[in-house]
């Protein structure tokens, strides 16, 4: 197919979030014309985007209007309907394909494709009916007991100790199709985005060390401090297989968690750009959307050059509820008096407490002067 030339075509996202709608900046910077499908009449894609289709994912008029006016479609949300980009695809070029984001909405299907592919992922044993369960290898145990589909943020998880705990907790998931996976001895968590095109054309970013608090991603460094350069070249190359198995087309992130023994593995991949590559609009000369615009226009992928060390700290709403009571914006202008401070916010207009409200990029010279910054607007911001 031949290149969407910049300023000639308009791009489709399914999915109205923060995701879409960094993605539609990154499009309308090109020149693309960029229309957004979601449910809600109110969304961050949604409110910058030239025009929002107000419709249900598998809404058959939605999604014909949404084919008859982009030149291509993609999705900023793993939990569309495989269905949706299928209908889509008889269409228009939609990337990633629907095959490669069904792989990723299920975790036993996403483990079977990372074995499949060569790379390493949690022992684990898949529990769909009271056979499997009973047949569960207490090996397993001390494991984490996850639901197949739908979980994100670690909702949808439960630690389990014992056989009974298990049983109880799969009561407790509606007996749901689950995934049981050993719980591991982490080191540090680790992802890395590749960003693959419809010719074969493989980029990535560098490892990214990524911090969780309560399931949620809180911080984001790259480089990673002190990461071995063979676990490096071990995690780029285990995404780009994993790439290169689905045969992906668009940006793809791979989380890995490194063990304490030193063993990498591959925890679970998300079919689109990413929080922990948030980083890459501020410390890259291409960002994560940037590529993603590229891989579904057909364009050249650059490979990203990282010119500053960087640090992402995620602003969840729980911010905005300090001693006052709140909900009050944190002191935004204190932030960004402090040197190499970026900061994005979503435009929600409600802060929540564990919602993703936006997030601060932090360059620097070296890892030590980006983090020394860090721990001044934690500070600030409470
Ligand atoms: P989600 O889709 O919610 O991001 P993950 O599978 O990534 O689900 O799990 C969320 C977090 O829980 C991980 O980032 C990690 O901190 C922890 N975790 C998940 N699986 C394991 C495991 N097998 N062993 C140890 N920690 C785990
Ligand atoms: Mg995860």
């Amino acid at each position: 197919m031949p290149a969407l030339l910049p300023g000639t075509a308009t791009l489709g996202v399914l999915g109205g979030g923060q995701l879409g709608r960094m993605f539609v900046h990154a499009a309308q910077a090109l020149g693309y014309r960029c229309i957004v499908l979601d449910p809600d009449a109110i969304s961050p894609a949604g409110a910058v985007a030239e025009r929002h289709i107000k419709a249900d994912y598998l809404d058959p008029v939605g999604l014909a209007q949404l084919a008859r006016d982009c030149d291509a479609i993609t999705t900023e949300f793993e939990n569309v309907p495989a269905l949706a980009l299928q209908t889509l695809a008889g269409m228009r070029v939609v990337a990633p394909a629907a095959a490669s984001v069904a792989v990723c909405q299920d975790r036993a299907v996403e483990k079977a494709h990372f074995e499949a592919a060569g790379v390493p992922c949690a022992p684990h044993a898949v529990i769909g009916n009271d056979i499997e369960l009973a047949a569960v290898d207490p090996a397993l145990l001390p494991g984490i007991l996850k639901t197949a589909r739908m979980g994100y943020d670690g909702k949808g998880q439960v630690r389990v100790s014992t056989p009974a705990e298990l049983a109880a907790a799969w009561e407790g998931l509606k007996r749901v199709p689950c995934v049981l996976e050993q719980l591991l001895p982490l080191q540090r968590e680790l992802s890395v985005l590749i960003a693959r095109g419809a010719d074969g054309q493989i980029v990535n970013y560098p490892a990214q060390q990524n911090l969780h608090r309560g399931g949620i991603l809180a911080v984001t460094e790259v480089p990673a401090p002190d990461l071995p350069a063979e676990v490096q070249a071990l995690a780029v190359g285990a995404a780009r297989q994993v790439a290169e198995a689905l045969d992906y087309v668009g940006v793809l992130c791979i989380e890995f968690f490194w063990l304490q023994d030193g063993r990498l593995v591959v925890n679970e991949m998300a079919p689109r750009p990413h929080n922990s590559g948030h980083w890459t609009m501020n410390g890259c000369d291409v960002s994560q959307f940037e590529l993603q615009v590229r891989a579904l226009a057909g364009l050249p992928l650059p490979e990203p050059r990282q010119h500053s060390a960087s640090l992402m700290l995620n602003l969840l709403g729980d911010l905005w509820f300090g001693d006052a009571g709140g909900p009050t914006p944190p002191a935004w202008d204190r932030v960004l008096a402090l040197p190499g401070t970026h900061l994005h916010l979503y435009g929600k207009a409600e802060a929540r407490h564990g919602r993703k409200m936006g997030h601060l990029n932090i360059t620097a010279e070296t890892p030590e002067a980006a983090h020394a910054v860090a721990v001044q607007a934690a500070a600030i911001l409470g």
